[in-house]
């Protein structure tokens, strides 16, 4: 059983624990499980780890200290240190230094927490199995021959071993919950624009979000309350303003209809309507929901997400930083630093996101896909004046093969289909362990809640985790 973060916090404040030695824990279990699953790419520098558990250590004396001060976090690798290397799990940015911080960087340095390493990615956030990462393959440490899930699954593998007890990861579709999922702990999804995307890799500017992994709905809690907040380095960031206290009327929408689909696994469904019974008799009452444009989430987040993808990646262009491969004239510079430092994944999607971003075909895919996003938006609006939470799972499987779905692009993007729709509205959306197979791979549900529901998310975590 992990420690919890109140728990270190006690043990830190009355001295049985230093923030040195919590911080050599962290890096012994590293260095004993790290060479199999491959979750951190590099550890921060000296000086940064240095700094930064000084730093704790004069909160602790000078009694400033709070619950994240001397914690050791790592972070997804697209999000921004100063003075450290990001490479968003490409080879473009092998050598790339950040010279700012991401405002979420900023807030954990200025309460004390101890930034440790650099986790594992598929490259530039496109993946749901880190098998895309230009640094090779994350493995789920409650199976090695199974994936950890993605994009963020070096953050989700670290927490999962123990290696330290919070992460940070970043979600476009689903890429917290999934690997959370995948290896059986706490992640979650803010609401978009609750959390500064200040220093945070763009992958699709309007679906993404940063979100921390945990072993407890109140350790992820306890990080959200710490990374949220307005920021204006980002233009769509949320004013601070908190609303009313989230009413509580215990009903669950379930889309029935929407989950017992074709592709689901048989453990996955019966683990979820087992978890649903139990809620029932924690006397929860369950509404059967229809949501009629959920069909089509996915089909509006391939369009969406690959036109974003298709801009935000123009950047790269071998000239300005990153991987440069100079040719004759500037358009072959272009051609071949972008060949040569992206992985088929990424410039799958920037084809893509080209061709639905070209005249002639914007109003047929991307408008299209605008108007149905808006009308998927005002149905989730309506079905949170009747129900508190939407229930569902995250994935439609437990953790699979390494390699099993790596050739094959649309079975891959058939695994993002309870994900998706959440980044789509913008709502916030929690994955929470629910019991594992005969075999020992994780399981789990996912609460989705409306526009700045994050609180009602929590109530429920909480009443969840308790019957598991
Ligand atoms: N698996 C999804 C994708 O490949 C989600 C990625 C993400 O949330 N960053 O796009």
């Amino acid at each position: 059983m992990q420690k919890s973060l109140k728990q270190l916090h006690g043990e830190l404040k009355n001295g049985t624990l230093t923030v040195r030695a919590l911080v050599e824990q962290s890096r012994d279990v590293i260095k004993e499980k790290d060479g199999d699953i491959h979750a951190l790419l590099d550890m921060y520098s000296d000086v940064c780890i240095e700094t930064q558990i000084q730093k704790a250590e004069e909160m602790f004396a000078n009694n400033t200290a709070t619950v994240l001060t001397g914690i050791p976090i790592v972070l997804k690798d697209n999000i921004l240190v100063k003075g450290e290397g990001a490479t968003g799990g490409s080879k473009i940015l092998e050598n790339y230094v950040a010279v700012y911080d991401a405002t979420v960087v900023k807030r954990l340095k200025a309460l004390g927490s101890i930034l440790l390493g650099r986790a594992n990615m598929d490259e530039f956030a496109m993946g749901g199995s880190t098998e895309n990462s230009a640094y090779g393959v994350t493995k789920n440490p409650h199976d090695t021959t199974r994936v950890a899930g993605g994009s963020s699954g070096g953050s989700a593998a670290v927490v999962a071993y123990g290696g330290v007890p919070i992460s940070l990861g970043s979600d476009t579709g689903g890429s917290i919950r999934q690997p959370a999922a995948f290896c059986g702990v706490v992640g979650l999804k803010p609401t978009y624009g609750k959390v500064s995307r200040f220093g945070l890799m763009a992958m699709g500017s309007s679906l993404d979000q940063i979100g921390p992994f945990g072993n407890s709905v109140e350790d992820v809690e306890e990080v959200y309350n710490a990374i949220a907040g307005n920021d204006p380095m980002d233009s769509t960031s949320l004013p601070d303003a908190r609303k009313e206290p989230d009413v509580i009327r215990k009903v669950i929408g379930v889309p029935w209809k929407f989950i017992k689909r074709e592709g689901i696994d048989a453990k996955v469904l019966s683990n979820f309507t087992a978890s649903i019974e139990k809620m029932e008799k924690e006397g929860y009452t369950i509404k059967d929901i229809t949501i009629e444009h959920l069909e089509k989430s996915l089909s509006v987040y391939y369009i969406v997400m690959f036109a974003e993808v298709s801009s935000n990646l123009a950047r790269y262009d071998g000239i300005r930083y990153g991987l440069s491969h100079p040719g004759e004239t500037s358009i072959k510079s272009y051609f071949e630093s972008r060949t040569a430092g992206f992985g088929d994944e990424v410039r799958r999607r920037i084809l893509i996101g080209t061709y639905v971003l070209s005249s002639g075909y914007y109003d047929a895919y991307y408008n299209k896909a605008n108007s149905v996003r808006e009308m998927l938006r005002k149905e989730f609006i309506h079905i949170f004046n009747e129900v508190d939470v939407i229930a569902m799972p995250n994935t439609p499987t437990p953790a699979f093969k390494i390699g099993e779905k790596i050739s094959d692009p649309l079975a891959m993007y058939l695994e993002d289909i309870f994900t998706v729709p959440v980044n789509i509205v913008g709502v916030p959306a929690i994955a929470i362990p629910s019991g594992k197979t005969e075999a020992g791979l994780p399981l789990s549900i996912q609460f989705i809640a409306c526009h700045e529901g994050e609180q009602t998310l929590f109530t429920y975590g909480k009443a969840f985790e308790k019957l598991y």
